[in-house]
Parts: C-alpha cells; structure tokens; sequence
C-alpha cells in the first residue's frame, strides 16, 4: 500500500483532472472503519464531507462528533428499516436505488430541518448483485424524489465495474455524466455527480465528476495500520 495523500495533494491533483471547470471537484472523505480520531485529524484541517457505509457505525461516529459541523453520506445500501434513521440523522444519502424508500425517506425527515439531499445510485454497467438502479429506471426515481419537499434531489451516484482497463471506466464514467446531463434538464436542482475514488478520481474528475468518495488513498488501507 503506497502512503496515503494529504488533502492538499488531493486537491492539486483534482485542480489539474478537473481542469477548465468553474467549481472545484469536491472531496468525500469515505471513513467507514475509521476510528473517531482519523476523522477529527481530517477535520481539523478543513475537511467537512465525511461517507460511512453502516447506519449504526455512523450513528456512534456522529454522537462521538457532535460538536464538529460536519456533513454525513450515507453511500451503503440502504434497507428500509433502517429509512427512520438515516433520514433523522444524514445530511445526504447517495444510495438511492428504489422508489419505496422515498416515501418512507421523506416521512422520517424531522420537522424543521433542511431536506434530505439525495443522490440516485445507478448500476451504470448493469452488474448483477450490484445495488444501484437500472440506468433507464433513474428518471422516474428522480421524479419521486423531486416530488418531495423533505428531499433535496442533488444528482447521482456510480460505483463502475472495477475494470482493470481505465478505457473501459471512463466510458462508465461518460455513460453516467450523459445520464446526469439528460436528466438536468428537466431537474435543475441536480448539481452533483459522485463518482470516482482511490483509484480513479482523477479519471472521474476529468470525466466531470463534482464530488469524489475517496477512502483508502486518504486514510490508508482499511482495517490496517499504516503509520501517519
Ligand atoms: C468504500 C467506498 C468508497 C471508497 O473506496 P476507496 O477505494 O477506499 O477510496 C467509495 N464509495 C463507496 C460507495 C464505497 O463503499
């Protein structure tokens, strides 16, 4: 495992990917089997986006960070048991992939708090087994989601088929950017593409993702040891 990258060195390279872009590609630091303290480090030196893959390990990570402003992804599948408290506790969820969570969604979400961001997550290369909508089933998930004043419709999310040819993602990665354009047209509120992570933000970003879910190469591999 190489040595992680500092949030500077993320950033000059998503500056050069993303290159002639007016906003600068935002970073998801993806922080599932993290521990509290690897959070806080990232925090304290400005990073605010933080993903986690479990409700319940969030939910700890959340209680124990309560006093940072921090802003929570969901970006793991999501069951509808567990609807209640991602939309209590989440600022975004990037995992939608059903239109009968969305009821549920904005049923749960507290009186007097902003919306839900929502992203739909889309199989882009049609994987069976992978969460994530049929590519031809995201514009009606979208229109559901719109259709909600507790949900913010924010845009989409991929996980591409990790395929060893880089050639090969890209296209997945211009294949969802086309869908995120189409789809713009009749849902202005969408000004997120997630897409990109360790391996290939900067494809992603070069390909026109807005935010990156970046884990390993931020805070080494997981479940490991790597000296800081
Ligand atoms: C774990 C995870 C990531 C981060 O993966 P890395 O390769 O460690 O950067 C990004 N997105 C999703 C949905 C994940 O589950």
């Amino acid at each position: 495992m190489s040595k992680p990258l500092t949030l500077p060195e993320i950033s000059a390279r998503l500056a050069t990917a993303g290159k002639a872009r007016p906003d600068p590609v935002r970073v998801l630091a993806v922080s599932k089997t993290q521990p509290v303290a690897a959070i806080r480090a990232l925090a304290a030196e400005g990073q605010r986006h933080f993903g986690e893959n479990y409700v319940q390990e969030a939910l700890a990570k959340m209680r124990q960070l309560s006093d940072l402003p921090l802003s929570w992804h969901l970006i793991g599948p999501l069951q509808s048991n567990k609807c209640r408290e991602v939309s209590a506790h989440f600022d975004w969820l990037e995992s939608l992939d059903r239109a009968k969570l969305v009821p549920l969604l904005a049923r749960f979400r507290p009186p007097g708090r902003e919306p839900l961001n929502v992203l739909v997550q889309v199989n882009i290369d049609q994987e069976a087994g992978k969460s994530g909508c049929a590519p031809e089933a995201a514009a009606a998930l979208c229109d559901a989601v719109a259709a909600e004043p507790a949900l913010r419709l924010r845009g989409l999310m991929a996980i591409p088929a990790p395929d060893p040819d880089f050639a090969v993602r890209r296209d997945a990665f211009r294949r969802l950017r086309a869908l995120f354009d189409a789809l713009r047209v009749k849902h202005p509120s969408m000004d997120t593409l997630s897409m990109g992570m360790s391996e290939d933000f900067e494809l992603a970003a070069g390909e026109g993702a807005t935010l990156v879910r970046i884990g390993t190469a931020l805070f080494g591999r997981r479940g490991g040891a790597d000296p800081p």
